[in-house]
């Protein structure tokens, strides 16, 4: 049994995270301020006697003697890391520093989840972690590519200068239950409309694509990275190489759910990516041949299984 510390634990991907790491045994402390995280979210295992929801903001210092530390705190929609631009780069920057502080005095193991959006609006495809990127520095994307980035810097500096064991992932769209029905994203927002057949909301001509790797496949990787040995640093692409434009996802969620919704065309938002793949061979050769297991239409069904049971909630 490890203790094992989850920051953004009450978020998407680390409610998943925290409720397999506890499935395994492990005793488990979650750290979330809530901004985009919610208590529903972590309320099937709350009462599990190895797990502990801290609210807490990584921005400021924390101390637990753990033996792994997953940081996955920071706003991950659009919406929501735009809404407060500045405390979206202090909870990647200041975050990281704190976190990476606790691993360096603790001995911890400590990964960050980094993102796609590092290679920005990319120049090549797919996706390779050598490629540096396209990044427009000082966009409104660039609070939250600028924070990742800079916080890749930091876990690689404090490896170099400090002798930590880091790990970083770079993950590519992810997907599935407990997703935000309200935080803007593209899987969520179309399956949300879908079912109440309202107008499926397509930004652009919807030409532009995404490659989506549904939750549990992500956990599978996740977990993988965390137990390679300490010369693995990353960075290592998770994803989906599976790649799609918005008006197909469109077509298959409106298939799923048997929807009447049409189409609306909206202004593509700026700086939005027009294309995006990851390339997992890194991923493959180091993890023990890792690669997402779930096909689309699969992980799709679920979600929608998912949306269908919060919103019918909602109309009671
Ligand atoms: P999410 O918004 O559901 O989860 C983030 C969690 O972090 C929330 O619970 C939120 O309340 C918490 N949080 C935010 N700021 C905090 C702070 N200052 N202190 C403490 N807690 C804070 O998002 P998610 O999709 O679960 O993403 C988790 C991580 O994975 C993020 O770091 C994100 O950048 C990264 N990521 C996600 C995706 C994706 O497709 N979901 C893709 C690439 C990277
Ligand atoms: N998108 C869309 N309609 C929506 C929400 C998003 O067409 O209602 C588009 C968005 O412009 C982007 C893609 O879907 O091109 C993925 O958006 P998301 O915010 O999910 O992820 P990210 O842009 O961060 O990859």
């Amino acid at each position: 049994m490890k203790r094992i510390l989850v920051t953004g634990g009450a978020g998407f991907i680390g409610s998943h995270l925290c409720e397999n790491l506890l499935n395994e045994g492990n005793e488990v402390i979650s750290l979330d301020n809530y901004f985009t995280g919610d208590k529903s979210n972590i309320v099937d295992f709350v009462q599990n006697p190895y797990f502990e929801a801290v609210r807490h903001d990584i921005t400021h210092p924390y101390f637990a003697e753990v033996d792994e530390i997953y940081n996955l705190a920071c706003p991950a929609s659009p919406v929501h890391y735009q809404h407060n631009p500045i405390k979206t780069i202090k909870t990647s920057v200041m975050g990281a520093i704190n976190l990476l502080g606790l691993a360096k005095r603790i001995d911890a193991k400590i990964m960050q989840a980094s993102t796609s959006e590092v290679y920005g609006d990319p120049l090549v495809h797919p996706q390779k972690e050598s490629y540096w990127g396209n990044v427009n520095p000082i966009g409104t994307r660039s609070c939250y590519d600028e924070g990742k980035r800079c916080a890749e810097s930091l876990f690689f500096n404090y490896n170099r200068q400090n002798s930590v064991k880091v790990k970083v992932i770079r993950i590519f769209n992810t997907y599935g239950p407990r997703m935000d029905p309200n935080d803007g994203r593209v899987v969520s927002n179309f399956i949300v409309q879908a079912l109440k057949n309202e107008p499926i909301t397509i930004f652009g001509d919807g030409k532009q694509t995404r490659s989506f790797q549904y939750i549990d496949d992500l956990i599978v990787g996740m977990k993988r990275m965390m137990g390679t040995d300490n010369s693995v640093i990353g960075p290592v692409n998770m994803g989906n190489p599976h790649e799609f434009s918005m008006l197909e996802l469109a077509d298959m969620i409106i298939e799923i759910t048997n929807s009447k919704s049409k189409l609306t065309f909206k202004p593509l938002p700026d700086d939005d990516p027009i294309q995006r793949q990851p390339d997992i061979s890194k991923a493959k050769e180091l993890l023990n041949n890792w690669e997402p297991k779930t096909n689309v239409k699969t992980g799709l069904k679920k979600t929608v299984a998912y949306f269908d049971n919060l919103l019918s909630k909602e109309r009671l």
